[in-house]
């Protein structure tokens, strides 16, 4: 097992090469709007919400897509699902919607995966 000091300097690795614009937020160079922030996730407001809520839970760590998603990536993928209620929750929303846009055929701009976190107005379904 790595040792923890391993893990912080793969993290920054990681960031230090992330040429997205969340890799941008996440160093700091740009800001962003947050409403929670722990040591694996980031939380922000969408700067082109698609309703009252919108936030992005995005993971520290890039993955590119959800498709390039493997086994250990497990417990990080169920942690962004919990933050995603949980903003939810504290955003007094009852009902919402999480998307994840995987691939730029369905719509992912950015490419470093994130979690939509929608509500606060009635949602359509099917979506486009
Ligand atoms: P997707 O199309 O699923 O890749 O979603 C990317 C999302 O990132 C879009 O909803 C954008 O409005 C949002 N976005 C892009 N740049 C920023 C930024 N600087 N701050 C907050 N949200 C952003």
């Amino acid at each position: 097992m790595a040792e923890p000091t391993d893990l912080a300097a793969d993290l920054a690795a990681d960031l230090a090469a992330n040429d997205t614009i969340f890799g941008r937020i996440l160093r700091g160079e740009i800001p962003c709007d947050p409403v929670h922030a722990d040591e694996r996730c980031l939380a922000f407001r969408d700067v082109a919400p698609q309703a009252p809520v919108h936030i992005l839970v995005i993971p520290r760590r890039r993955l590119m897509t959800l498709a390039e998603a493997q086994a250990g990536d497990a417990e990080l993928l169920g942690h962004l699902l919990l933050v995603a209620a949980q903003v939810a929750r504290e955003q007094g929303l009852t009902a919402f919607r999480t998307v994840i846009n995987s691939g730029a055929d369905a719509g992912q701009t950015v490419f470093h995966l994130h979690v939509h976190v929608i509500g606060g107005r009635p949602l359509a379904w099917p979506p486009g």
